[in-house]
């Protein structure tokens, strides 16, 4: 997290000091409305401002609620639902679950981030975190091997307990410790976090006064990002939700198979290859039927006056993929004339077209078609198609247009 610079520090921010004070009397400053309430200026306060990654806390102010808080360059602002007389004498409280989280995740951020750097020489660069989501971009790519040693090292110092401690240092006492991040820039006093024997950098957010309270690291995925990884990790009691989240799903799926949870992953690998053979078989079938359907229809194909034979296939809840080969083979014919009229949903299709030798004229028999369903549609001499809404009565239009085929 990034070192911010206060220019007037009109309010003391108690919660540098001591994160884990959860209460505290305050003397109002200012306040005015806001969009949703008030926005409360306290002389003091235990409230943390997002900032440089970390969200911001929530609480109360003589028990109305402070959703949000937020810090300009001189003050720190508390988007409060309750209006305070300014002068007056209030009580401010943090809601401690948001805050434990927010450390947890905080303090779990410097830990990993230490890891990275100090066993594969990776940076982090960029820190997100909102609700149930944190990440980190490290400068240097890693594998997932190497993340789990990194989330081993991480809980390692977790496990130990080891001592979190603030200190306010000039930048040139600073500049000699063994930082994970120099920053030139920062200059007068800066806040110093350092975990013994592990991360030290300067930061303004809330930590544990204990690694112990981070409980569990856990990366829960990586992926390339720029020239680089992120890694996204929960710490804590957000990390336990995830696994109990993650847990649920997993019986479940298991559940549905009738399998062990261990077996899960071989159960949909065997079902993916009974889909695979089932839908092959299904091809076959529809390619069997196909055929038997054109040969029916050949036998019993009437010869209009032209000496084309009219091949008319009328289809109910039908695949648009295989009406189209079912046109495509019907139109291999020689001197066929071809009309494939199906429904699929909401829809009736039409598809009309020559055979090798045909005399006719596509576009005249979709016109028709059109005229008769309420459709759309186009195309060549040789082959059009289209469509209209489906309509109850659309088999006797069907037939209808079939007449008027064997007629032409
Ligand atoms: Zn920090």
């Amino acid at each position: 997290m990034k070192m911010k610079k206060d220019v007037i520090a009109m309010t003391e921010k108690l919660f540098e000091r001591d994160s884990n004070l959860k209460t505290c009397e305050a003397t109002v400053l200012e306040c005015e409305q806001a969009p949703q309430g008030f926005a409360v200026v306290l002389d003091r306060t235990i409230l943390f401002p997002e900032g440089g990654g970390q969200l911001s806390d929530t609480g109360t102010i003589n028990g109305a609620a402070v959703r949000h808080v937020r810090e300009t360059k001189e003050k720190i602002i508390h988007e409060c639902a309750g209006e305070f007389p300014v002068g007056s004498k209030v009580t401010v409280q943090v809601n401690w679950q948001d805050r434990l989280d927010h450390m947890q995740q905080h303090c779990g951020e410097h830990i990993l981030s230490y890891a990275f750097f100090k066993l594969f020489g990776a940076n982090n660069v960029g820190f997100h975190m909102n609700e149930r989501f944190v990440t980190i971009d490290l400068d240097k790519e890693v594998t997932l091997g190497e993340a789990y040693q990194a989330e081993d090292f991480a809980n390692k110092q977790v496990w130990e307990n080891l001592p979190v401690t603030v200190s306010y240092l000039p930048h040139t006492e600073v500049e000699h410790l063994p930082m994970r991040k120099k920053n030139e820039k920062l200059t007068g006093i800066l806040r110093v976090v350092a975990v013994k024997d592990g991360d030290i950098c300067t930061c303004c957010g809330t930590h544990p006064t204990s690694t112990g309270v981070v409980g569990l690291i856990k990366v829960t995925r990586i992926e390339k990002h720029k020239t680089g990884t992120r890694v996204e990790f929960l710490c804590g009691r957000w990390a336990l939700e995830d696994a109990r989240k993650k847990m649920r799903y997993i019986q479940e799926a298991g559940n549905m198979l009738s399998t062990k949870e261990e077996r899960v992953c071989e159960s949909i690998e065997r079902l993916e290859g009974e889909i695979a053979e089932l839908k092959e078989k299904l091809r076959a079938a529809v390619a069997q039927l196909q055929e038997n359907e054109i040969q029916k229809l050949l036998q019993e194909a009437p010869v209009n006056s032209a000496g084309n034979k009219i091949l008319v296939s009328v289809k109910d809840s039908y695949e648009p993929k295989s009406a189209k080969t079912l046109f495509g083979k019907l139109s291999d014919v020689p001197n066929a004339v071809v009309a494939v009229i199906y429904r699929s949903g909401e829809r009736v299709n039409y598809m009309f077209g020559l055979g090798p030798g045909a005399a006719g004229d596509s576009k005249a028999i979709i016109a028709k078609a059109n005229e008769i369903f309420g459709g759309k549609g186009g195309g060549k001499k040789e082959s059009a198609q289209g469509g209209a809404p489906y309509a109850a009565d659309w088999k006797e239009k069907a037939e209808k247009l079939i007449a008027i085929m064997k007629n032409a």
